[in-house]
């Protein structure tokens, strides 16, 4: 079986060094050494400043929200994985979707803006599958009304945008480090501040509020551990490695398919982070036949993301019908991607994918 995603694992003598430090001080979480030896080499390695560990992706959006008092209803994106929305319901804020981009299958500006109301408070953009948004633009929006940005980048770890960290845009920008993602901690996430007072305040709601063990305001535990940072930085030494063979995979598959299918467009201001290989058929149908003939063989393909959020009533009570990304919904399927799938794996199933798509009559 050739599975759609695989944990990286590091060595495990490497990881074995990290945990012994843990056995040594007897320190498993509250800010902890190893925590802190992450959040500098993290800084470090992707060229950001104020970065804050916390203990899942989910968590890392629903803290921005709360430190950068997000309220009432922000402007997002249907196409994405639940949590971008489901974060903003935690915290009591409505997500308002505007339509993506058909070639990106990022959010288009325009739309965001024409989605702005009296109760909008915040634009919450998602980098999807590790492609920029435009942010020269949601910047120049946010200036122009006020309004806070924060981007969920949990497919965006170490992607680089015209030279620079693509996290250092927005009032916060936010990662996911679960064990799934190309860069993880098991369980992790992580948050990137614009400004340190905001680091400072968002430091405090994870820690239940509290300053000098007084609570000051409603915090929540949202703390990273020590046995995750050890994970964490076990993968961190690697993580040139993995990127650079997630982007050979992705170019392969690129050039096995790119005349048989449509692959969404990417920003050529960007470096590619091989985050995931996203493929667009010509309709349901094909997508599914083509799923279904992957499986047969063994070969597990998702379609990420089947659903256009704005389509679920438990998201949206507007329900304002986004044609573009129920249609991308209906025709993305992103093809098995992980550190250790062979060329061999490659060719077989893009080979087989090519047939499919052949063989499919609409
Ligand atoms: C994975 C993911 C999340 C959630 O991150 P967790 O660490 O699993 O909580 C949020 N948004 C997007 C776009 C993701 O892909």
């Amino acid at each position: 079986m050739i599975p759609f995603a695989r944990p990286y694992l590091p060595p495990r003598k490497r990881l074995d060094r990290y945990l012994d430090r843990i056995f040594e001080s007897a320190w498993l979480t509250n800010d902890g050494p190893l925590v802190r030896e992450l959040t500098t080499r993290l800084e470090q390695y992707l060229g950001v400043e104020n970065l804050l560990l916390v203990a899942n992706g989910t968590l890392a959006l629903q803290i921005a929200f709360a430190t950068l008092e997000i309220k009432g209803q922000a402007v997002t994106t249907p196409f994405t994985f639940p949590a971008t929305s489901s974060a903003l319901l935690w915290q009591g804020v409505g997500p308002r979707y505007a339509a993506i981009d058909p070639k990106t299958l990022n959010l288009n500006p325009h739309s965001v803006e024409r989605s702005i109301t009296e109760s909008t408070s915040g634009l919450v953009p998602v980098h999807t599958y590790g492609n920029p948004c435009k942010v020269e633009a949601f910047s120049a929006l946010a200036q122009r009304t006020g309004l806070k940005v924060i981007y969920d980048g949990a497919h965006a770890f170490g992607v680089r945008y015209k030279g620079e960290s693509i996290l250092r845009w927005g009032d916060a920008s936010t990662l996911s480090l679960h064990a799934t993602k190309l860069f993880h901690c098991g369980e992790g996430g992580a948050i990137v501040f614009r400004r340190y007072e905001d680091l400072v305040r968002a430091k405090r709601l994870i820690n239940f509020g509290l300053s000098d063990g007084v609570p000051t305001e409603i915090g929540i535990n949202a703390k990273l551990s020590e046995l995750h940072a050890a994970m964490g930085l076990a993968v961190l030494e690697d993580v040139d490695d993995i990127i650079q063979r997630r982007v050979e995979i992705v170019l392969r598959y690129t050039r096995l398919l790119a005349n048989h299918t449509e692959l969404p467009f990417r920003s050529e201001s960007s470096t590619l982070n091989g985050a995931y290989m996203p493929v667009l058929f010509s309709s349901l149908k094909e997508r599914e036949t083509v799923r279904l003939k992957l499986l047969q063989n063994e070969i597990l393909a998702r379609p990420y993301f089947s659903t256009s959020l704005d389509q679920l009533p438990i998201y949206s009570n507007t329900l304002k019908f986004d044609r573009v990304a129920e249609d991308a919904a209906e025709r993305v399927l992103c093809l098995p991607l992980f550190y250790g799938l062979e060329d061999s794996e490659i060719d077989r199933i893009a080979k087989l994918t090519i047939s499919a798509v052949g063989s499919h009559t609409s």
